[in-house]
C-alpha cells in the first residue's frame, strides 16, 4: 500500500511509526468515531496489541504505541494488508455514498446544521462527557452520518474528562480526574487551508482568551471542539475549559461564553454559513446573540431587526424537568462578562440582554436564565419526549406570561439511540440476517415485521447467549475491580466465578441522583434478599452508577447499596461495578435480561439507557415517565407508578416499592422461568420479540434524527431564507410588527360584549379599541379550555363594521355550537402575522374576560 502523504500534523510526523506504509490509513481509521458501531477493524488493532485493544478500546492508542517493527511486520502479511485496503476502500465508500437526506431532499435548501452542545458522547476514547445529554448529543451526530444529514457538530475539549469512581473499601466512591492528553485523544488540530493551526481570540472583561479548535471525524460528520489551553493565555484562562460541569458559575458562564460566541465565530473563520442553528440544551444560547451580531456585520441592520432574521433559524431543545435545573446567572456577572459586548459588538444597553434571559424584563433582581435567552432567541422549542414537552410548557410559563400553559409554545422530539452503537455483535448478526444491511441508513417501516417473524428458538438462544457473554465480563472486570481496591486474594479468586450464566439478570446503572431513586430497591432489603436468593428461581442484579462529587445524598446511595452488597447472602447475587461509563454501558444493556429504571416521575425528561436495551432482546421494567411513558404497553415491558406525579412523597415511594417487589416476584420472575418441554420461556420470548421488533425503531436516533431534519430542521432552513432573502426585507417587517405592538399594546381595551343563544348557537359580538394599531396585525379569538385532552378550542373571530367614534375600533363576531355553556369562553386579543410564531415571537396577549 502507497504512503499517502498528505498535509499531515505534527503529531504524527514526531511519531517513529509513521513512515510505515499504511500508518496514514490506519491513524485515519483510528481517528474516526465510526469505530465505535462499525467492528469491521477491530481485528487490526487486537492484532497489533492485543492486551491494549483490551483494556482500552481505543484504536488511536494502539496505533501511537504499537512499534515500528511490529507495524512493518503486521504490514509485511499480505491478509493484513488486503484486510485494511479493503476497510479503506468500504470507508471511502460510505462517506461518498448519497444517503436518505441526498435521495429524498435532492434539492434541498439545507446544507448545514450546526449542533451546538457542551458535551458528546461518542466513543469512551473521547471521555468529553458525563452522561444522558451528552449520548443524545453524540448518538444524534452518528445518526446524521448514516442518513447523510448535513450536521457539523460544535462543543468543548476538556482537559480533564469527567471524573473517573473508585469505590473504596468502605464503599465510598472516591473521584478522580485523568488528563486528557490531547496527542492521546482520536482529535486532530484544526488548521486553515494555509496549515496554520486556527486559534480565534474571544474578549472577556480586560483580557482576550485564545482558543484552539479540534477536529473529530465522526464517519462524514465533523465535530469542532473548542479549549483555551493555549500558551499565549494567562494560566488561569487556560484552565476555563479544564473540566466538565466543574467550578462554579463564573466558570460555567466563561464556558458558555466560549462554546456559544467562540463556537459560532469558529463556524464563520471557516466560511460555513449554517442555516440551520441546533442548540443542545440552553448551555449553548450566547450562539444566537453572536448569529445576530454575524447578521448585524453583513445587512447593516441594529441587533433586534438581526435578531428576527436569524431567530427561525434556531432550534432550541430543552432536556431539564424541573426548574433548578436550569442555569442561572446573576445579573452582576453577566453584567461584568456582556456588558462591553452589548454595547460594543451588538450596539444594545446591557439591560436589554439581561431582558432577554428574564421572565419579566423589567426586573432588575431577577437572574439571567440561558433557557429564556435560547427561548427568546430561536425560531422552535422541543422537549425530549411527550411528558416532557408538557412538563416543559409549565416550566416556561414564565416567558409567556397570561398564556394558557397548553399553548406554551413547546412540543416534543422524543429521543432515540444509536442503535449500531449499542447493539452487541450477535445482535447486529441477528438483525442483519432478518432486515437487512442498511437496515439503519434510511426508514424503518419494515424492521418491525422482519422482526416479528423471528423465531422462539432463535430468540432464546441469543438471549442465553448475551447473558452468558455479560456473565464473563462480569467476572473478569470484577476481578480487576477487587484487586485494584486491594480485597484479599480469596475474594479475589471467588470473583473469577461469580454469578451464573442461567439465572435472570437485572441490571440498573445510572447516574445516582436521588431524584433516579437508586435505592428504591432497598426499601425492603429483607424482602429483596429472598427475591434474589430463592434457590428455585434465582435472580442476579448487576449495578453501577457515579454519583456527582459534589453530591452527598448521592455518594450517600452509593454506599448504601455496598452496605447491603456486604452483608451475607447478598454477595453472590448482587454486584456493583464501578466507573460507570460508555464501555460499561455497552456491556450491560446488551448482557442484562431486564434494565430497572425508578425516577420520580415526571424528572426523568427523557431517559435513554433503557433504549439501549431493546435490539438486543432486553425488556424495560420501568417507572412511567421519560420516554416509557409513551413507549410502555403491556405486550412489551413491565409499569411502575400510576401515570401520575407525587412529588417526593416518601410514602409513594414506599408504595412504589413495594410495588416493584410485586412486579418482580408475581410477574417477571415467573415468566422466565416458565418454560415449555424445549426449555424456552414462551411468554418471555414473545414480550421481548415485541418489545424489539415495535420499540426498537421507534426509539432509535434514526427516527429522531429524521424527525428533527423534517420537522424543524427544513423549515427551519426555509424560514431563515425567506426571512433573510432581500437583505432581511421579511425579517425587517416582522420586527416592525413586533415593535408597534410593543408601542401601542397598553392601550388596547375590549368594549361591550353582547352574547346571544338561540338554541343552537351562542352568538359572540364585542368592541375592541387597536389603538391605531393595524388591525392586520392581531386577531381575536373566543378561546375555550379542552374537555379532552390538551388542545383548546379557538375560534377567531371575524372583524365586522368599524366603530364610530373611535380612531380604530371595531366589532367582531363568532358564533359557536351551544353545547358548551356560554361562560365556558373567553376572548382574547393576539398578536398575528403570517409569517411569525406566535405567542413564540411575541407573547403579548389581552383578555376580555
Ligand atoms: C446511556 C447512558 C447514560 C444515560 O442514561 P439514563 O439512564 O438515560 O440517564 C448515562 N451515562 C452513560 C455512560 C450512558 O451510556
Amino acid at each position: 500500500m502507497a504512503n499517502q502523504t498528505s498535509d499531515r500534523k505534527p503529531l504524527y510526523r514526531l511519531h517513529p511509526t509513521k513512515d510505515v506504509d499504511g500508518y496514514n490509513f490506519l491513524a485515519d481509521l483510528a481517528l474516526d468515531m465510526r469505530t465505535s458501531w462499525d467492528h469491521s477493524g477491530d481485528h487490526i488493532w487486537e492484532q497489533l496489541d492485543p492486551a491494549l485493544w483490551d483494556l482500552t478500546r481505543n484504536p488511536w492508542v494502539v496505533l501511537q504505541t504499537v512499534s515500528r517493527e511490529k507495524l512493518q511486520s503486521v504490514f509485511a502479511d499480505p491478509v493484513f494488508s488486503k484486510n485494511v485496503a479493503e476497510l479503506a476502500r468500504e470507508r471511502h465508500e460510505a462517506a461518498a455514498a448519497p444517503g436518505w437526506f441526498q435521495q429524498t431532499y435532492p434539492q434541498s435548501p439545507l446544507k448545514c446544521v450546526a449542533y451546538f452542545c457542551m458535551e458528546f458522547m461518542l466513543n469512551e476514547a473521547l471521555p468529553i462527557y458525563s452522561g444522558g445529554l451528552g449520548n443524545v448529543a453524540g448518538d444524534q451526530l452518528k445518526a446524521a452520518n448514516d442518513l447523510g444529514v448535513p450536521v457539523i457538530g460544535v462543543g468543548l475539549l476538556y482537559q480533564q474528562g469527567y471524573f473517573r469512581q473508585v469505590i473504596d473499601k468502605d464503599g465510598v466512591q472516591q473521584a478522580l480526574f485523568p488528563y486528557n492528553d490531547p496527542g492521546q485523544l482520536p482529535i486532530t488540530p484544526l488548521r486553515r487551508q494555509n496549515g496554520e493551526w486556527l486559534r480565534l481570540e474571544i474578549k472577556l472583561p480586560g483580557y482576550s482568551v485564545w482558543l484552539r479548535a479540534w477536529q473529530v471525524q465522526v464517519g462524514r460528520v465533523k465535530l469542532y471542539l473548542l479549549d483555551s489551553n493555549d500558551a499565549a493565555n494567562y494560566p488561569a484562562h487556560r484552565g476555563i475549559t479544564s473540566e466538565l460541569y466543574g467550578g462554579g458559575p463564573e466558570l460555567r458562564l466563561e464556558q458558555e461564553i466560549l462554546l456559544g460566541i467562540g463556537g459560532w465565530r469558529l463556524l464563520a473563520e471557516l466560511g460555513i454559513r449554517p442555516e440551520v442553528c441546533h442548540l443542545n440544551e440552553g448551555h449553548a444560547a450566547f450562539a444566537v446573540l453572536e448569529r445576530a451580531r454575524h447578521c448585524m456585520e453583513e445587512m447593516g441592520h441594529d441587533f433586534k431587526t438581526a435578531l428576527s432574521i436569524t431567530r427561525v433559524g434556531n432550534l432550541f431543545t430543552t432536556h431539564t424537568a424541573v426548574d433548578a435545573g436550569f442555569d442561572r446567572f446573576d445579573p452582576d456577572l453577566v453584567e461584568r462578562y456582556l456588558a462591553s459586548y452589548a454595547e460594543n459588538e451588538l450596539g444594545i444597553a446591557c439591560h436589554d440582554l439581561l431582558a432577554l434571559g428574564r421572565g419579566n424584563p423589567d426586573d432588575a433582581s431577577e437572574p439571567f436564565n440561558m433557557a429564556y435567552l435560547a427561548i427568546r432567541g430561536s425560531g422552535a422549542v422541543n422537549g425530549v419526549s411527550r411528558l416532557h414537552g408538557k412538563v416543559s410548557r409549565h416550566l416556561f410559563g414564565p416567558v409567556f406570561p397570561r398564556w394558557p400553559a397548553s399553548e406554551v409554545p413547546v412540543g416534543h422530539v422524543t429521543n432515540g439511540i444509536h442503535v449500531p452503537t449499542w447493539d452487541s455483535v450477535p445482535a447486529a448478526k441477528l438483525w442483519k440476517q432478518a432486515c437487512g444491511e442498511n437496515r439503519w441508513g434510511g426508514t424503518t417501516e419494515m424492521l418491525e415485521q422482519n422482526i416479528l417473524c423471528l423465531p422462539d428458538i432463535d430468540l432464546w438462544r441469543f438471549r442465553s447467549v448475551a447473558r452468558k457473554s455479560l456473565v464473563e465480563y462480569i467476572r473478569k472486570r470484577f476481578t480487576r475491580q477487587l484487586a485494584v481496591t486491594g480485597e484479599p486474594p480469596a475474594a479475589v479468586e471467588a470473583a473469577k466465578s461469580m454469578f451464573d450464566p442461567d439465572t435472570l439478570t437485572l441490571g440498573f446503572a445510572r447516574r445516582f441522583a436521588t431524584y433516579k431513586r437508586p435505592d428504591l430497591l432497598l426499601h425492603d432489603p429483607e424482602r429483596l434478599l429472598r427475591l434474589l436468593t430463592n434457590p428455585q428461581r434465582p435472580v442476579q442484579l448487576v449495578m453501577a452508577g457515579k454519583a456527582h462529587p459534589a453530591d452527598e445524598a448521592g455518594k450517600a446511595l452509593i454506599q448504601k447499596w455496598m452496605r447491603f452488597i456486604h452483608r451475607t447472602g447478598a454477595r453472590a447475587s448482587v454486584i456493583f461495578l464501578s466507573d460507570y461509563d460508555m464501555h460499561l454501558t455497552e456491556q450491560l444493556v446488551q448482557g442484562v435480561d431486564v434494565w430497572l429504571n425508578t425516577p420520580r416521575r415526571p424528572w426523568e425528561a427523557s431517559g435513554t439507557s433503557g433504549m439501549k436495551v431493546l435490539v438486543n432482546g432486553g425488556i424495560n421494567l420501568s417507572e412511567l415517565d421519560g420516554w416509557w411513558a409513551e413507549a410502555y404497553t403491556p405486550e412489551v415491558g413491565w409499569a411502575l407508578g400510576d401515570g401520575k406525579e407525587h412529588g417526593d412523597d416518601p410514602a409513594w415511594d414506599a408504595i412504589e416499592a413495594e410495588a416493584l417487589y410485586d412486579l418482580l416476584e408475581h410477574a417477571v420472575i415467573p415468566e422466565f422461568y416458565t418454560r415449555d418441554e424445549q426449555g424456552i420461556p414462551i411468554a418471555w420470548v414473545t414480550r421481548m420479540r415485541k418489545s424489539m421488533a415495535q420499540l426498537t425503531p421507534r426509539f432509535s436516533t434514526n427516527r429522531v434524527v429524521r424527525e428533527y431534519t423534517e420537522r424543524h430542521y427544513l423549515p427551519a432552513a426555509a424560514a431563515y431564507q425567506a426571512r433573510s432573502a432581500d437583505n432581511g426585507a421579511l425579517g425587517v417587517q416582522v420586527e416592525n410588527w413586533r415593535q408597534a405592538l410593543d408601542r401601542k399594546w397598553p392601550a388596547l381595551r375590549f368594549g361591550e360584549l353582547k352574547v346571544e343563544t338561540d338554541g343552537q348557537y351562542h352568538k359572540f359580538v364585542v368592541h375592541v379599541y387597536l389603538n391605531d394599531l393595524d388591525p392586520e396585525s392581531v386577531r381575536v379569538e373566543l378561546h375555550a379550555e379542552a374537555i379532552f385532552g390538551d388542545i383548546p378550542v379557538r375560534h377567531e373571530m371575524t372583524r365586522l363594521h368599524p366603530l364610530i367614534a373611535a380612531a380604530t375600533g371595531f366589532a367582531y363576531q363568532a358564533s359557536v355550537p351551544a353545547d358548551r355553556p356560554e361562560s365556558d369562553y373567553a376572548i382574547r386579543l393576539i398578536p398575528h402575522h403570517q409569517a411569525a410564531e406566535v405567542p413564540l415571537e411575541a407573547a403579548r396577549i389581552l383578555w376580555q374576560r
